[in-house]
């Protein structure tokens, strides 16, 4: 009999995950809830796998000294306590459990909200300090209030759903959501933030923390906040602007906040929230119910179960596809994801950005891959949208379609070259697609832009300019990008006729300024200046 597979469970897990663990008996469990990094690091040769919270910290020492692991198993969300790099590097599967705490964080939000409008903590503080002061405790009531929910993700989709069984106008700002999503959630959309911040009552954010919503509830956006507005926090810190929050508090604009999460965690000492009493500080613990700590456990344990044993590496963040040959996919993917991005991007630039449908046609030798490539481009769709730890090749078409946005592989028509791809986005009225060729010998290039013909390496931070085509465009564009200290990577110019539309695609080292958009909006003749960075690889 071949010798056990050693899995080290540590932070204490629930006790229904390890179960599933023990059940398999080519598995050997160890339970230490508390090793100490220096115990830790001599003894964990021995495991195959480690199941854990965020308390054990699997850095990149511990990962080189870890000779036999396989499996990293987080039972919970964020993966900020592993070396992922590393882990991929020594080819070592890293596992998370990102849905198991949405219904927690939901209650919780209306726990909170309650607590604050009837004063629920001022209440019972006062009873156990030997008082009865009802008359201060007077409250307000949640039923015909307007709920602003900003993301309707998991989280805010279970907030809608519970917010309509307490008789509240539930309307939400989320531009990359379809309006089926909405429909379904019995929803009313707001167009852009500020429609939605005129109107809430109740204002709370439910996005990841990206380049996008940081500081996206500031100053400016309180002051469009109803007088007496409240606003939630349960999402990242960092997303409501602390000075902008404690200044609308000071002034008596806002009635209140809830705050379960802080740039910093844990907040220690002096925090300037500390004293205001209309504020509701929480210690970051909108996923510690006892159900969500056991579904996270149990997924996570269930996960690392079928990859020890099966070999199944579905839910691996850092895995590549299972069966495909990464060597020569790699690229194809890389180009895939791109050039669903610079789709994106462009049709956000018109002002579509709630897309409907993704296709993907690809020639003949990428055919049989094309589920991997239309993964990857919905990787690439919903790159900084999503949380990035929660997307991967595996679960991007699921994420893609539970968003609402159809995913098709397009048959026929389409041979330009045996390994091109050519990805198309629809978003209501409006349409782009985007292609290149990854072939085997070169790196892959982006070919088409809509209409027109391009030949680039989508790489680095890609411009898409549209203008007209008339002379000095090049130049003064050039002279711009000089200016602001950005160095032209490659240059290509394509129009469909003379004296038409020009588009030009220009790939830059690193990232620009953030004013190059304006700069460059601002030449004569140029109509539309796109900026794609792009993200991790395929
Ligand atoms: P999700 O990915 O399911 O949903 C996020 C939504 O935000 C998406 O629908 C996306 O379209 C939308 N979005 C992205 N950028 C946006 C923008 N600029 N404007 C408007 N909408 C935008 O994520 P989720 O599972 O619902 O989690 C939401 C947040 O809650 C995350 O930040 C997550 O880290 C956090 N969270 C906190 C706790 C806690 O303990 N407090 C627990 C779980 C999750």
């Amino acid at each position: 009999m071949p010798a056990p597979l050693k899995i080290l469970v540590t932070d204490e897990i629930d006790a229904e995950g390890v179960a599933l663990l023990r059940a398999v008996p080519e598995f050997d469990v160890d339970e230490q809830p508390t090793l100490t990094p220096p115990v830790l690091l001599e003894r964990i040769g021995q495991y195959d796998a480690i199941v854990g919270r965020s308390a054990t910290k699997v850095t990149e020492a511990l990962l080189r000294r870890a000779v036999r692991l396989k499996v990293v198993g987080r039972a919970g969300v964020g993966v900020d306590n592993i070396a992922m790099d590393a882990a991929t590097e020594l080819g070592i599967a890293v596992i998370n459990a990102p849905a198991g705490n949405t219904v927690a964080v939901a209650e919780l939000f209306f726990g909170s909200v309650i607590s604050l409008l009837r004063h629920l903590t001022r209440a019972d503080q006062s009873m156990h300090e030997g008082r009865w002061e009802r008359s201060d405790l007077l409250g307000t009531e949640l039923r015909g209030k307007t709920l602003g929910i900003v993301g309707l993700g998991r989280i805010g989709g279970e907030v809608a759903q519970r917010a309509h069984a307490f008789g509240m106008d539930v309307h939400a700002y989320d531009p990359y959501v379809s309006d089926e999503r909405f429909a379904a959630l019995r929803v009313r959309r707001a167009a852009t933030l500020d429609a939605l911040l005129g109107v809430a009552g109740i204002v709370t954010v439910h996005t990841p923390l990206t380049d996008e919503t940081t500081g996206m509830i500031g100053a400016a956006a309180m002051a469009k906040l109803p007088r007496g507005a409240i606003v939630v926090n349960m999402a990242r810190g960092g997303i409501v602007d602390d000075d902008a929050l404690r200044a609308a508090l000071d002034r008596g604009h806002l009635a209140g906040a809830v705050l379960d999460v802080y740039v910093k965690e844990p907040l220690t000492g002096e925090h300037p929230f500390r004293p205001y009493h209309n504020v509701v500080l929480l210690p970051h613990i909108g996923a510690s119910s006892a159900e969500a700590q056991r579904n996270v456990a149990v997924d996570a344990c269930a996960a690392v179960r079928d990859a020890l044993l099966n070999g199944d590496l579905s839910r691996t963040l850092n895995g590549v596809l299972a069966g495909e040959d990464a060597a020569t996919l790699g690229p194809a993917l890389v180009l895939a994801r791109r050039a669903a991005a610079v789709a994106r991007a462009l049709l956000a630039d018109r002002g579509a950005t709630a897309i409907d449908e993704l296709t993907i046609k690809t020639g003949d030798d990428l055919t049989a891959s094309a589920g991997a490539l239309l993964a990857a481009a919905a990787a690439g769709l919903l790159e900084g949208i999503v949380e990035q730890e929660r997307l991967n090749l595996i679960n991007a078409r699921a994420l893609a379609t539970a968003r609402g946005i159809v995913l098709a592989h397009g048959e026929g028509g389409f041979a330009p070259h045996s390994r091109a791809i050519e990805v198309r986005l629809s978003a209501g009225a409006h349409a782009m697609r985007v292609g290149g060729v990854a072939a085997l010998d070169f790196t892959p290039r982006l070919t088409r832009i809509g209409d027109f013909h391009v030949d680039v390496a989508p790489r680095g931070t890609l411009l898409v300019l549209t203008n007209h085509d008339v002379p000095g465009v090049i130049g003064r564009v050039g002279t711009a990008l000089a200016e602001a200290g950005v160095n032209i990577a490659e240059y290509h110019q394509a129009r469909l006729a003379a004296g038409g539309d020009a588009l030009a695609v220009v790939t830059i080292d690193g990232a620009p300024p953030a004013h190059v958009r304006d700069t460059l909006m601002a030449l004569r003749d140029v109509r539309s200046a796109t900026i794609v960075r792009f993200g991790g690889d395929a």
